[in-house]
C-alpha cells in the first residue's frame, strides 16, 4: 500500500547527509578547466591558492571523487536549520485544479533567507581551519553577504563585503543584518580599491554590478595578509556544498517512493540548480533514470538561452580566471528596472556543459509573470517567496497548468530557494503596476558579446 504523503516531509538529524555529491565525477565529458588569463593554461593549485582557501581549491579542482565528507563542525552548524523541509504543495495544486503533484524544497528557513548559508558555512570553516584572519566577498541582492556574515561570526572570522551600490541603497535593512553579524559592508564601486576607482572614473554615477564588486573583493583579498576571497555561486566548490539540497530532497522522496518527472530551479550563477539536481543528474548521467530538468532564468539576463558558450572572465574587472560557460559577456549588466535578481552574466561551468550536452533545458520568464506567480504562491502556500525563487515557481505553475489540459499526473519538483522580505520594493512596483518587462535586443546583447575574449582552444 502506498503511504499517504504528508504536507511536509521532514528528515531526522541522523538523516542529514554525511557527504556532499561532486557531480563532475559522474560526467564522462568534464566541464572545461578554469584558465589563467595571461598564460591561457589551466589554473594550477598554486595559482588558485593565492585567491582561495587551500581546501576549497582542492574541491574546485577535484573532478573524480564522487562523494566528499562533510566535516563534523559543518554538520553541526547545518543541524541548526537543516534538514530543510520538502513540502507537498497540496494547497497550490488545489488552487490550480491540476492533477500534477507538486513538491518544493524550502531553503528559506534561516536568517540569510536563502540556500546561500549552505556554502557560506563550509567556506568559513575551511578559512578558519587554514588560520586565516578573514575573507572578502561581493554581494548583489544581499543574501550571500548575509549568509557569509553569519558564517564568519560563527567561526570568529573578519568579513569584508562589497555590496553592489544599487542594492546597498535599496536594501538598507539587508546591510544592517550583515552589520549585526559583524561584517564590514562597502558599496561597490568604491574608492577603497584601484579597480573601483577606475570604474568610477570610466562610468561616473554607475550603481555597480556583481562583476565589478567581485573585482573589488578579489583585489582586497590579494592585497591583504591573511585574507582570501570567497564566493557564493558559479564555482564548482559552491555547487558541491549545495548538493546537500538535492541529497536531502532525494532521501525524502525515496522514503515515499516518489520519483519526480520534472525538476525545476531558478538559475543565477547556478548553485541552487546544481545543488538540487545533483543526485538526480548523477542518476541520469549513469543512465539509471530519466528526469526532465529545467533551468529558469530572467528574460532580461538570459545567459543559457541567448548567451554564447565560450571562455569569458568571471568578473568585469577581469581579475578572476577565465571560465568556459554560457555568457552574455563580462561587461553585461541587466537593465536597471530588472528587479528579480539572477543578474550574473555567466553560468556555472558544470551546468553549462550539461546544457551543452542536452542533459537539461532552459527557459526564460518575464518579471511581471514571475511576480504574478510569487503572489499566487504566497497566497496559498503561506510563504512569501524571493523574486529569484519565483522564477522556478512560475515554470512549476506553467507545467502544472499544462497537466490540467492533458490530464497528466506528472510529479513536479522545484527549489524554493528563499524568502522575499527584503524585496518589498520590487513587490511594491509590481502591485502599483509600475513593473515593466525589458527584453534585451540582439543589438544590446552584441555589446556584451563584443567584450568576450577571443579564445579558441
Ligand atoms: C542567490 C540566490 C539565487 C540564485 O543563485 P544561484 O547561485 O543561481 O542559486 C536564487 N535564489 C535566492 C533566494 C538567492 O539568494
Amino acid at each position: 500500500m502506498k503511504k499517504e504523503i504528508p504536507y511536509k516531509i521532514y528528515l531526522s538529524e541522523n538523516e542529514l547527509p554525511k557527504q556532499w555529491l561532486n557531480l563532475r565525477a559522474f560526467m564522462n565529458k568534464k566541464p572545461a578547466p578554469l584558465l589563467n588569463s595571461d598564460t591561457l593554461k589551466p589554473m594550477t593549485k598554486e595559482e588558485l591558492s593565492e585567491i582561495f582557501c587551500g581546501e576549497l581549491v582542492q574541491q574546485e579542482l577535484d573532478e573524480t571523487t564522487p562523494y566528499i565528507d562533510i566535516p563534523e563542525e559543518i554538520r553541526q552548524f547545518y543541524k541548526m536549520y537543516r534538514p530543510a523541509p520538502l513540502v507537498r504543495a497540496y494547497c497550490l495544486e488545489k488552487a490550480l485544479k491540476t492533477p500534477a503533484k507538486i513538491y518544493y524544497k524550502f531553503e528559506g528557513n534561516n536568517t540569510s533567507g536563502s540556500h546561500k548559508l549552505n556554502s557560506a558555512i563550509a567556506q568559513a570553516y575551511y578559512a578558519k581551519k587554514q588560520g586565516l584572519k578573514g575573507v572578502t566577498t561581493e554581494t548583489g541582492a544581499g543574501q550571500w553577504g548575509t549568509a557569509l556574515s553569519m558564517a564568519c561570526s560563527y567561526f570568529g572570522l573578519d568579513c569584508k563585503v562589497y555590496m553592489v551600490k544599487c542594492s546597498y541603497q535599496q536594501k538598507p535593512f539587508r546591510r544592517e543584518v550583515m552589520r549585526t553579524y559583524g561584517a564590514n559592508v562597502t558599496p561597490s564601486p568604491s574608492t577603497t580599491t584601484n579597480i573601483g576607482k577606475k570604474i568610477l572614473q570610466d562610468f561616473p554615477g554607475t550603481t555597480g554590478s556583481l562583476g565589478c564588486a567581485i573585482s573589488e573583493a578579489v583585489e582586497v583579498a590579494l592585497s591583504s595578509e591573511g585574507y582570501r576571497y570567497v564566493l557564493g555561486s558559479v564555482f564548482n566548490q559552491v555547487l558541491l556544498h549545495q548538493s546537500i539540497i538535492g541529497l536531502e530532497t532525494k532521501t525524502a522522496l525515496d522514503k515515499y517512493s516518489v520519483k519526480p518527472d520534472t525538476i525545476i530551479a531558478c538559475a543565477g550563477g547556478g548553485s541552487n540548480l546544481g545543488g538540487l539536481i545533483a543526485p538526480f543528474m548523477a542518476e541520469k548521467l549513469q543512465g539509471k533514470e530519466h528526469y526532465q530538468i529545467i533551468a529558469v532564468e530572467p528574460a532580461s539576463c538570459p545567459s543559457l538561452t541567448r548567451g554564447k558558450y565560450a571562455y569569458d572572465f568571471c568578473d568585469t574587472g577581469r581579475v578572476c580566471p577565465l571560465a568556459k560557460m554560457y555568457t552574455l559577456g563580462n561587461s553585461f549588466i541587466p537593465s536597471a528596472n530588472h528587479a528579480g535578481g539572477l543578474r550574473y552574466h555567466g553560468m556555472a561551468t558544470t551546468l553549462s556543459e550539461l546544457y551543452y550536452q542536452g542533459l537539461m533545458e532552459a527557459r526564460t520568464v518575464e518579471q511581471t509573470e514571475v511576480f504574478k506567480a510569487a503572489e499566487q504562491f504566497a497566497r496559498v502556500e503561506g510563504i512569501l517567496p524571493a523574486p529569484e525563487s519565483s522564477h522556478a515557481i512560475r515554470v512549476a505553475i506553467d507545467e502544472a497548468l499544462k497537466c490540467k489540459e492533458t490530464g497528466e499526473e506528472k510529479t513536479i519538483l522545484f527549489g524554493l530557494t528563499g524568502t522575499g522580505y527584503f524585496d518589498m520594493l520590487a513587490y511594491e512596483n509590481f502591485h502599483d503596476g509600475k513593473m515593466i518587462n525589458y527584453l534585451p535586443t540582439d543589438a544590446d546583447l552584441q555589446k556584451g558579446f563584443a567584450g568576450i575574449p577571443n579564445i579558441n582552444l
